[in-house]
């Protein structure tokens, strides 16, 4: 057992003075004293939140940061670059960019990560050998960093309503559900135990509705499920014509809407389906940062939260990597299209971001409780940005830039924007210069 000491701890989302936690073998807490001075042996700590969950992320997108902004378009446009970046992976190409995106990730605060991969294939859709070759480049990578991997193992089986698998998006194909079923329970057999299988159905518009009814059927009931929903108008426009039902309402018909879901997006809702969502009690993944990247626009946060709807946020495409700038982003939109400030109160902020994310991703409650993962994300209160932030109130001025000490089960994993701990396989503890080497492979790739 060891002892981590905080002078400040973010408790159910709200700061405590002097607190003391007991770690188990298992990296969960055993026991919290508050109020208390450190003892010799603790590890000491400055001011604590609970590790964000990032319960939203496709890690290749990161490659198209910083390139896609000289040429306009909208979503649509952006998704032909994303198509070419996946075009350009292989398992080894994969593990490298991922690794490189996880390391950003956890020295930003993010402890877990929901990994939405679809990428399983050759880009002619032929399977790799040895099988799993990229499911499992995505869990090297995240043993190599240190970081929680949710692998959001997801199907993906048409163009759009009626429509056939373009050429693009081969890589993505599993043909039918009972291939898809078949590749998933493989892989839960060889994914080694520290990680987590989850499930993801790509949308309503890339899986018929009988293909999700047998998916549904043919995965374990108690693990995450994900899918996309409602981003663009566009994807509720052709569902209606196809189905003459909302995609949140077509999920509900197909008795998919259950609390182990979560609705990534969920941007453009009627009023019938933030009922049913709340209703339901299931999570809705918001990823403000991408949502304001692509035009997307600006989801009904706050009406799924009061209707009872639990809220996590994701990195999404990884334009951004900063937890807080996803919470201030999310309040951001809030303001803007309501008119009022405080729609979200800073603790509400810090619960969705941690507690919300390990919920949606399966991995437990995460607010610093008994029998909680000690994940905790050291953030600084004396820097330009957060000096003279009032108690509480963190989550509004600091940014990834502010993270000092990151911990993943009691372990120290990343200090002031460098990996620690066991990096053996890494040739260097900096996210951007593995950042750097792994963009440099794929253009000598593409000469
Ligand atoms: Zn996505």
């Amino acid at each position: 057992v060891t002892t981590v000491w905080a002078e400040t701890a973010y408790l159910s989302g709200a700061p405590v003075a002097g607190v003391r936690f007991g770690v188990d073998a298992a990296g969960r807490i055993t026991h919290v004293e508050t109020g208390v001075s450190a003892h010799d042996d603790d590890l000491r700590l400055g001011t604590v939140l609970p590790g964000i969950g990032n319960a939203h992320s496709h890690a290749f997108h990161r490659l198209l940061r910083g390139t896609t902004h000289g040429h306009g378009g909208d979503f649509w446009r952006w998704r032909e670059s994303m198509y070419d970046a996946a075009a350009s992976l292989d398992p080894q190409r994969y593990l490298a960019v991922a690794r490189a995106v996880f390391a950003e990730m956890l020295v930003s605060g993010y402890t877990a990560v929901g990994e939405f991969h679809y990428l399983h294939h050759t880009a002619d859709g032929t399977p790799y050998d040895p099988a799993h070759a990229m499911e499992l480049a995505l869990a090297t990578a995240a043993s190599d960093v240190g970081i929680r991997l949710v692998l959001l193992d997801t199907v993906y089986l048409a163009g759009g309503f009626d429509l056939p698998l373009s050429e693009q998006q081969r890589a993505f194909d599993d043909r039918t559900p009972e291939r898809y079923l078949e590749r998933w329970h493989a892989l839960r057999a060889v994914l080694p135990a520290e990680h987590t299988l989850g499930a993801a159905i790509h949308s309503v518009r890339a899986v018929p509705a009988d293909a999700i009814r047998a998916v549904l059927a043919g995965l374990p009931q108690d693990i995450p499920l994900h899918v996309h929903v409602s981003e663009q108008p566009q994807e509720n426009a052709d569902t209606l014509a196809a189905t003459g039902l909302t995609p949140t309402a077509l999920l509900h018909s197909l008795g998919a809407l259950t609390p182990r879901l979560s609705l990534v997006h969920a941007t453009h809702l009627s009023d019938d389906d933030i009922a049913l969502i709340g209703a339901a009690g299931a999570s809705v993944v918001l990823c403000p940062t991408t949502e304001a990247d692509l035009g997307d626009g600006i989801g009904p946060a706050r009406a799924l939260a009061d209707a009872g709807a639990r809220l996590a946020i994701g990195s999404d495409q990884n334009a951004v990597i900063d937890p807080l700038l996803e919470l201030r982003g999310l309040e951001a939109g809030e303001r803007l299209s309501s008119g009022q400030r405080g729609r979200f109160s800073p603790s509400e902020l810090v619960r969705l971001a941690a507690s919300g994310g390990y919920t949606s991703l399966g991995l437990g409650g995460n607010d610093l409780a008994v029998g909680d993962l000690c994940d905790l994300v050291e953030v600084s209160t004396s820097s330009v940005r957060t000096t003279g932030t009032a108690s509480g109130q963190l989550a509004l001025t600091a940014t990834a830039t502010d993270v000092g000490r990151v911990l993943v089960g009691g372990r120290v994993v990343a200090d002031r924007g460098r990996l620690v701990g066991a990096t053996s396989g890494l040739h260097s503890r900096r996210p951007e210069r593995l950042l750097a080497a792994a963009i440099a492979t794929l253009t000598e790739g593409t000469s």
